[in-house]
């Protein structure tokens, strides 16, 4: 890909082919899969993510992704334990099991989600991406390019003023490129994650059970699993409206209510109580329409996001990352239906993701309750 103009146009500090705003899974995967593909790459993203990292399943289907992103061998190397699959206690009260020891993939696994985006972000320096620390603050639309301000420049590796041929937005949930694109994404409903880490105990790793665990109550679900250095990701997942009344943003009773469960509270035996903090955040799947348009292309999160339940974000990050990225290319190559064909097929992936929600949350029929009664309303 050339260099816009061949030149830095006035009032910018520099000039890439791609800007990518955000370096979680999707952002580092756009960038690698644009650096092969032969583009300059800017990828702007803030020193430390804005929120503890949550998500630590990788489904095994990610294997392949990330052979193709070439950090397969890295990642497989890189302390993550093996998940063998996942137990949900849904429906009725014991729980079905489903083991990914046995799929096309193999097992999948439960990150050091810090390490493993780490991971990916470095593999997209070395591969040619230029890291910039900073914030996406404006983004403009000039007659052949984008001018994107970020941060503050004038700072070795802090933002500055660049001036792109092509943007995309891998911000996460927020989506705040394309917001500014007018373009914002739009939820299914208000699922809402109260999650905490359960330090690993003293003593070694707490059991060797490596799967993750589901278990419904008439509020919602809680989902659990096993860190690599032996701690726990607990989480209950219910509607925003719900979480007063059921005070799970009160970590005693949040506590309490993990202890008065059927199974997970059979996870959570050494720990004899809650995590110092618990972090809320925003669970519903949500798609932005469009996910891409003349010159920009949302990616992961702020494409399409998913439900936890489905435990595929990542996944999604990925796939959409190497999507988005190739759909630029074949954009700058000359065929100009790819960007909105990136943006169809993002639609198409969201409405069957809704659909398979759908039949998920029909097969819990226990509870007349009203977390239960919207979903038992969608069609998907
Ligand atoms: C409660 C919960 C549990 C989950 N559990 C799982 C799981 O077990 N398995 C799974 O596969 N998925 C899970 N997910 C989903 C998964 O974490 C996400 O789908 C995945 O992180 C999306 O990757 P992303 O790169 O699109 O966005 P993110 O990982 O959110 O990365 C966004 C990036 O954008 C940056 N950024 C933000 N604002 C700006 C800005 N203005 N300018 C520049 N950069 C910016 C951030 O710092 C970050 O680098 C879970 C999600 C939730 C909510």
């Amino acid at each position: 890909m050339a260099a816009v103009n061949g030149g830095t146009p006035p009032g910018c500090d520099a000039v890439c082919d791609v800007l990518v705003a955000g370096a979680g899974p999707a952002g580092c995967a756009a960038a690698l899969a644009l650096v092969r593909g032969g583009a300059d790459v800017v990828l702007v993203a803030p020193a430390a993510p804005d929120r503890p990292r949550i998500g630590e399943s990788l489904d095994p289907a990610a294997g392949p992704l990330l052979e193709r992103l070439g950090v397969l061998g890295r990642i497989a190397h890189d302390g993550h334990a093996p998940c063998y699959g996942g137990r949900a206690a849904w429906g009725r009260d014991a729980p079905t099991e489903v083991s990914s020891v046995l799929g096309p993939y193999g097992p999948g696994l439960h990150l050091d989600r810090a390490r493993f985006d780490t991971a990916l972000l470095e593999a997209a320096e070395a591969a040619g991406a230029l890291r910039r620390t900073g914030r996406i603050r404006a983004v403009e639309r000039r007659p052949d390019h984008w001018r994107v301000a970020t941060g503050t420049a004038g700072t070795t590796g802090t933002g500055g003023t660049f001036s792109a041929r092509y943007v995309v937005d891998a911000t996460g949930r927020p989506a705040r490129l394309a917001r500014r694109l007018g373009a914002a994404p739009g939820r299914s409903d208000r699922l809402t994650a109260v999650a905490g880490i359960l330090a690993a105990p003293g003593g070694g790793p707490a059991g060797a059970e490596r799967t993750s665990l589901v278990e419904s109550t008439p509020w919602g679900w809680w989902y659990t699993a096993p860190l690599p250095d032996g701690g726990r990701v607990l989480m209950a997942v219910t509607d925003a409206d719900l979480v007063a009344g059921t005070l799970l943003y009160d970590r005693d009773v949040w506590w309490a209510r993990a202890q008065a469960t059927g199974h997970v509270r059979q996870r959570i035996t050494p720990w004899r109580e809650p995590p110092g903090q618990l972090d809320v955040a925003t669970a519903a799947p949500s798609c932005t329409r469009p996910a891409a348009g003349p010159g920009w292309a949302a990616v992961g999160d702020a494409a399409a996001a998913t439900d936890p339940l489905a435990a595929r974000g990542i996944v999604m990050a990925l796939a959409t990352g190497m999507e988005g990225a190739r759909a630029i290319l074949a954009d700058h190559a000359g065929d100009g239906g790819a960007l909105a064909a990136y943006a169809r097929r993002i639609t198409a992936l969201h409405e069957e993701h809704l659909r398979a929600r759908a039949v998920q949350y029909r097969r819990e029929q226990r509870w007349d309750t009203p977390f239960w009664r919207r979903r038992h309303r969608t069609t998907g």
